[in-house]
């Protein structure tokens, strides 16, 4: 079993963050900030499927005031993105906003970031250092790999909170190339001991997208790297929400429902598979009282090739044969029951 890296906690608006913790989803609202109404729905469904800690982009003053009213229409934690402006930091702050998410190069000078460190101290409110390979210019150069890069320009960074005396830390180290993203992390992972957000930047439509998130996010993961993550997706942010808690519970991070172990179907599947596992699935994920449970392992499989032997190994099976189907439990047969009534079946011994 992997060993998750110790860290430091981080509380962004009372979810904690860090290795004594479980692993926080994100995601961000695409809506503009100005427009309180869209912002708080686009957010109210976010909370609805799954995200745990939500980001807005502050681009203006009057973005930076509407968090005070979004705030009160929400429950989780709201995260102010802010760039090249430190005012808009302050103003954020001043606000509610429960964490600033910044990138220090895209500060004008030390005496900016120094103001915002300074608000954030007084009101308790944790950063998050995100840099992202693409606005780094020695990126472009080709004197050094990219992910040595952002360690270094990162190692600088903490080293000027450090010395501010600022500890109260998230880190990111963005890019929307997985190999990079991979290497980043596992160097950072041993020079600090901060909570990491993970994430692949710019990682395209769900179809792609998801893939490489998978990967970058995945990997890190099985290492034990991570504390909150985002899949960063060219769509509606709700559809970031499942595929965050598939790759957390697929990685044994966390989980959000019984793993569902079901065959692809070929020429020897004599049962309407597809339709049986998707009404299961639905019906099983309805019921929240599995989240944060050792996830129960349900086995669907078309026929005798390899159907009764996923089925017995499950906590729950069924091997289906013509028109019907035979129920394992904890490696047991139980009983035959008709294909038409294979779910109902289940779900009583589930
Ligand atoms: S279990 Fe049977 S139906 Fe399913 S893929 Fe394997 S051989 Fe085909």
């Amino acid at each position: 079993m992997m060993k998750r890296r110790e860290t430091r906690t981080v509380d962004i608006g009372g979810v904690k963050i860090g290795s004594g913790y479980p692993i926080a989803i994100q995601s961000m609202a695409k809506t503009d900030t100005r427009d309180i109404s869209s912002t708080v729905g686009e957010v109210l469904r976010l909370e609805k499927a799954g995200c745990e800690i939500v980001r807005v982009a502050v681009k203006t003053k009057e973005a930076a005031r509407a968090i005070c009213e979004i705030k009160k229409e929400i429950t989780i934690p709201l995260v102010a993105d802010i760039h090249f402006d430190h005012k808009l930091a302050l103003e954020a702050v001043r606000n509610g906003a429960d964490k600033i998410r910044i990138n220090p190069g895209n500060m004008k000078d030390e005496g900016d970031l120094e103001r915002i460190i300074d608000v954030c101290e007084e009101k308790s409110i944790p950063i998050r250092v995100g840099i992202n390979s693409g606005s780094l210019m020695e990126m472009h150069t080709g004197r050094a790999d990219p992910d040595e890069i952002m360690v270094k320009s990162m190692s600088e960074y903490l080293e000027y909170f450090n010395k501010r005396g600022f500890s109260d830390i998230v880190i990111s180290l963005k890019s929307s190339d997985i190999r990079v993203v991979i290497g980043a992390y596992r160097k950072m992972a041993v020079r600090c001991d901060h909570p990491f957000h993970l994430g692949v930047t710019a990682a395209g439509l769900p179809e792609d997208g998801i893939v490489k998130s998978s990967i970058g996010i995945g990997a890190l993961l099985l290492d034990g790297i991570g504390d909150t993550i985002r899949v960063s997706l060219t769509g509606d942010p709700v559809s970031e929400i499942y595929p965050a808690q598939s790759m957390l519970q697929s990685t044994g991070s966390r989980t959000f429902g019984p793993e569902i172990i079901a065959c692809p179907t070929c020429g020897r599947c004599q049962v309407d598979l597809v339709s049986i596992v998707e009404e299961l699935k639905a019906r099983v994920m309805s019921n929240r009282s599995w989240v944060g449970k050792k996830p129960l392992i349900i086995a669907v499989m078309g026929c005798e090739v390899n159907g009764p032997g996923e089925a017995k190994a499950a906590d729950v099976g069924i091997a289906f044969g013509k028109n019907k189907g035979v129920i394992f439990r904890k490696g047991e047969i139980l009983k035959t029951v008709a294909a038409e009534d294979a779910v109902e079946e289940l779900l009583k011994i589930i």
